[in-house]
């Protein structure tokens, strides 16, 4: 039980003066001024690189109205507020895919997400749904961390070894469709933060050993909750032989954990967790599992962004939470909880500078072209890529 322990003026006090990690303002700078623009999607037409808020506002709404019920926009909780209001859905990238498979009457799903968020969707709607992202530029360094050919390397290794029989491959969902696909057709499964237990369970039911890709926290923050000891579970460096082990020390291990890791999630650190507690007596820490295992250690709570997002919805009003994901989210979450105290560890934390890439201008360009009957940034999974992804997340989707 948390406890009760700010008044609302001692609330407001505080959040005041941690509002350089709260206040999130819904202001637009214009593509042309955002200092990443330079590593964004560039043949988006230049009338739209200095267009400001208001105009972009303006314009997104007239493009939705003229879509209608045509359109649905998807947003992640990472999205900055300025995407984010435009959502029809907000949700972490489990529930925004089970939403794509459960709508088939949307002809244009905008995914404002990163690019394996949308091949998901892609992969998961009807074959009359068209998929788009408004940045094409949009991906994840964690997904990126995990090479399909390194990650077939590494599985034909196994095979040398006779472990890969023996093993089940799990792929997190912030992965490419194509490692989805090597699971699918090698009777493994995707799971998400919000599933990880359950996948596992699911997993080990099958067979004695795991290989879980591409971020290591997740897998061993979700095998850990299960009671397997750490050292059961190695990371597998690609760039070595066998991972960096020997086969037997291969054979010893319960879940094989690929080298990957968010850098976003990386950044929270037990000190943190320590100058939380000491400065507001009483919080409780929550965080994401893709931080590292001795950060979820050090805290009371950890979850998936949904997880997160309900427990501080839920919390008694005066209760205080230092939280450990995403800054959009955290900010979100301190904003929709007046009555709470809700701050991120990271006093200097960054926002995913991936997500950051979908900017109103290229939510604005696909839903104008679209009102004018074009599809740009049409998002498409290779068929049997996505056949076989498909028999990957739909397991996802039936493990509970
Ligand atoms: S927060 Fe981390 S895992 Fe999520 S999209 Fe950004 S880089 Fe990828």
């Amino acid at each position: 039980m948390v406890t009760l322990k700010y008044t609302e003026p001692e609330l407001k006090w505080q959040i005041d003066n941690i509002s350089c990690q709260t206040a999130v303002s819904l202001e637009t700078e214009p593509l042309t001024s955002e200092p990443g623009f330079v590593l964004w999607q560039k043949d988006i037409p230049k009338e739209y690189w200095s267009l400001g808020g208001k105009e972009l506002v303006d314009r997104i709404n007239a493009a939705k109205a003229a879509l209608g019920s045509r359109l649905v926009i998807l947003g992640h909780h990472y999205q900055r507020e300025d995407i984010i209001q435009f959502a029809d859905f907000k949700g972490d990238s489990f529930k925004l895919a089970q939403w794509a498979a459960q709508r088939p009457e949307a002809e244009y799903i905008v995914f404002c997400g990163v690019h394996f968020m949308a091949e998901a969707a892609d992969i998961l709607s009807g074959p009359h749904q068209k998929v788009v992202l408004p940045n094409m530029a949009a991906g994840c360094t964690m997904a990126d961390m995990a090479e399909p050919d390194d990650v077939l390397d590494c599985w034909a290794q196994l095979g040398e070894i006779g472990l890969a029989d023996a093993t089940v491959p799990v792929t997190y969902m912030n992965s490419t469709a194509s490692l989805k696909a090597f699971c699918g057709c090698n009777d493994g499964i995707v799971c998400t933060s919000s599933n990880a237990g359950a996948v596992l369970k699911w997993a080990f039911a099958k067979r004695e050993r795991v290989l879980f890709f591409p971020d290591q926290h997740l897998g061993r923050n979700t095998g850990a909750k299960m009671g397997i000891p750490l050292d059961q579970m190695l990371v597998w460096d690609p760039d070595q032989r066998l991972g960096g082990h020997t086969a037997e020390e291969l054979v010893g291990a319960r879940i094989i954990l690929w080298r990957g890791w968010c850098s976003v999630h990386m950044r929270f650190t037990v000190e943190q967790v320590g100058a939380a507690r000491a400065k507001y007596p009483g919080v409780k820490v929550l965080v994401h599992p893709e931080c590292t295992y001795e950060v979820v250690q050090a805290a009371d709570l950890n979850g998936s962004t949904e997880f997160i997002a309900r427990t501080i919805a839920e919390a008694p009003p005066g209760s205080a939470w230092a939280v450990g994901t995403e800054i959009n989210l955290v900010s979100r979450l301190a904003r929709e909880n007046p009555d709470k105290l809700v701050f991120c560890l990271d006093p200097v934390v960054c926002p995913c500078s991936t997500m950051y890439r979908i900017h109103p201008a290229y939510l604005c360009w696909v839903l104008e072209e679209l009102a004018h009957g074009r599809l740009v940034n049409h998002l498409v999974v290779e068929p049997e890529t996505a056949r076989w992804a498909k028999i990957a997340l739909e397991r996802m989707l039936e493990v509970r």
